[in-house]
Parts: structure tokens; sequence; C-alpha cells
């Protein structure tokens, strides 16, 4: 960070702010980057879903799209923004460092904490290896393998393991806490060949580097290779920026989160969101067009605004 003063600050250099700053850096706009390298897919070696970068391991998309980035101009700042305050008709940005900055506009980029619950929470160790939550992100890769599936309640449940089955025709759904399960559940499964294993689970039964089992409460343990729990995580925005702003909020099935129109504009004028902060099912590539659109949208405010400074100063 070479200056004191931008036209935008990027909060969260992930696919969905480097994406911004490379159609601002392209548009000539002075951008910084702030990024505290902590990218949601930091535990995954590979990126698939991602034409042309299919495969990629997720770090070396990021130093690419820095490098993109810097040709045009973009500046990087590695650090946690603390606050975002108006100060007139700009935005003051804080740093956990004490550093402060004034920018014209702002976007939040800052993604989301995936969540184990407390009594899964032995599962972690494995998160992005074979402890999975997204079918599209893994699915491919433990095709044909013995899968598990456990979610909070009943119908995040269903929605994995009628899923996970296109992936292998071995697939079993633990009850874990789900207190009961429809007549009519039960025969959705039945028709999909998937089995239920009732009983409440404890942890992953781990052999060298990889998981090879679940294991219940009652000590019995069931051979799996992978199991999904994205019906069992809590997804939690990482949006107290946005929220100290007041932005507006809605629930949808994966929690609530900060509302971004098309463009990604919030209620806030002067402030967007793109990614997985306003959109926990954005994959990587739907990140880095959230941002792509927001970062135009953002040049285009600019573009209104000196407008109407140089019409203010013609008159
Ligand atoms: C294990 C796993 C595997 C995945 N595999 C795939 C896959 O194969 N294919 C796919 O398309 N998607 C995959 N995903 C989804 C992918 O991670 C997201 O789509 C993507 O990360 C969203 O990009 P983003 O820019 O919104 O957020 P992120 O990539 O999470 O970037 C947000 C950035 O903001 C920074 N940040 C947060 N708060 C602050 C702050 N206050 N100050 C400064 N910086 C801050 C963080 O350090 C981070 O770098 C996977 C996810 C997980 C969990």
């Amino acid at each position: 960070m070479t200056k004191n003063s931008y036209d935008v600050a990027v909060i969260g250099g992930g696919a969905a702010g480097l994406n911004a700053a490379l159609i601002l850096g392209q548009t000539r706009r002075a951008v910084v980057v702030f990024d505290n390298g902590t990218p949601r897919n930091a535990a995954a070696a590979h990126m698939n879903g991602f034409l042309s970068r299919d495969g990629m391991n997720p770090a070396e998309l990021l130093t690419v799209g820095r490098g993109e980035v810097r040709k045009f101009g973009g500046e990087f700042h590695d650090g946690t923004v603390v606050s975002v305050t108006r100060d007139g008709a700009r935005f003051s940005i804080e740093l956990a460092d004490g550093a402060r900055i004034s920018v014209r506009k702002v976007l939040v980029a800052t993604g989301l904490t995936d969540r184990l619950p407390e009594e899964l929470r032995g599962f972690g160790e494995r998160w992005g290896q074979d402890v999975l939550h997204c079918p599209y992100c893994h699915g491919y890769a433990v095709r044909d393998q013995p899968l598990g599936v456990i979610g909070k309640n009943a119908e995040f449940a269903m929605h994995q393991a009628l899923m996970i089955r296109q992936w292998s025709d071995d697939v079993v759904l633990f009850l874990h806490r789900i207190a009961e399960l429809s007549a009519e559940d039960r025969e959705k499964l039945a028709a999909r060949d998937i089995s239920i294993v009732e009983g409440e689970v404890s942890g992953p039964v781990i052999e060298g580097d990889r998981l090879v089992g679940i294991r219940l409460v009652d000590g019995t343990a069931v051979a799996r290779s992978a199991i999904f729990v994205g019906g069992a995580i809590t997804m939690d925005p990482n949006d107290s920026i946005l929220r100290a702003f007041g932005a507006e909020r809605a629930a949808n099935l994966m929690g609530e989160f900060v509302i971004a129109d098309n463009m990604g504009a919030t209620s806030v004028p002067g402030v967007w969101a793109a990614g997985n902060v306003v959109d926990p099912s954005a994959q990587v590539i739907m990140a880095a067009a959230a941002g792509a659109k927001a970062g135009a949208a953002m040049n285009m405010a600019l573009t209104t605004d000196d407008l109407e400074d140089a019409l203010a100063l013609r008159r």
C-alpha cells in the first residue's frame, strides 16, 4: 500500500475480491485489496468446476490473480480490516495494525467461515480432505467409494444423501441427532438404495492419513472413506463490517445473509458485497463472477460521482 487514499477498498482477496480488483484496475481506478490470508478453501488441494482452471491448487489461483491485479496498478495490504466508517462522502478503513486509509467506495468480499457442530469437532482435522461439504467440489474425486452423509435435520440430510447417490452406489445416511425420519423419507432412501444407520455419531476413524470409518457413540464403526457434512455445518458469513452499517439481511436455507443485488449493491450506499459473504452457495467461478460484476457497478457509481463533481465545478 503506497497511498493513504484510493478510489476503492476491496476487503478480502479471494476470488470475488480479486476479480473485482482486476476490473477496477482495468477501468483505471485506484484500488487496494486488504486480505488476512484465510480463504475458505485453504484446506483443499484442488479447485474443481472452474472452466480452464479445473484442478488448480486454490493458492495458485490467488497468486496468479494477485499478479494480474498488480499489472493494472492494483495494490495489496496483507492484514485485517477491523472497521469501516463513513467519513463525509468517503469511507475510513481501519486496519488491525492501526493504519487508516480513506476511500470513495467499499467492496466487502470477506467470505464465510464453516463451523462443524460442537459434537462433530473431531472431524475438523480431515476437513477438505475426506470430510467434505460440497458435492460439486469433491463428489467426482470420491466417486464409487463408500460414502456417508450427516445432516443436522432431516431436510438437509435427505437433500445431501439423495444428491451424493449420484457419485456412488454405496451411500449411508447417519441419522446422528435426527430424532425421526418420516416413512416417506425412508421410502425415498430405500428406492435409491441408500442405507440408514441409526444412532449418534461420535467421530472419525482415521488410519494413516485417511478416513476409514465413522464411529458411533455405542462404539461400533461403519467403514466409509469420505463423509459429507454439508448439511451439518453452519456457514457463518464474515460480515461484521456490513452488519455494523446495518445492511439489510434475509434468511435462506443456509442461514442469515446480507442481501446484495445482482450487481453486488447492498442496502448501504457506497458499499458493495460479493462472493460467499453474501452467497454461501457460490463456488469459486461464481464468486469471481460476482466480484467482476460488483467491480463494474462500482466503476459506474464512481463515473456518476465524477460527472456530478465536474458539473458542479463547471456551474
Ligand atoms: C474445503 C473446501 C473446498 C472447496 N472446493 C471448491 C472447489 O473445488 N471448487 C469451487 O469452485 N469451490 C470450492 N470451494 C468453495 C470456495 O472456497 C468458495 O467458492 C470461494 O472461496 C469463495 O470466494 P470468496 O472470494 O467469496 O471468499 P474467500 O475465498 O473465502 O476469500 C475471502 C478472503 O477474505 C479475507 N478476509 C476475511 N475477513 C477479512 C478482514 N476483516 N480483513 C481482511 N481480509 C479478510 C480472507 O482472508 C479471505 O482470503 C471449497 C470450499 C471448501 C471449504
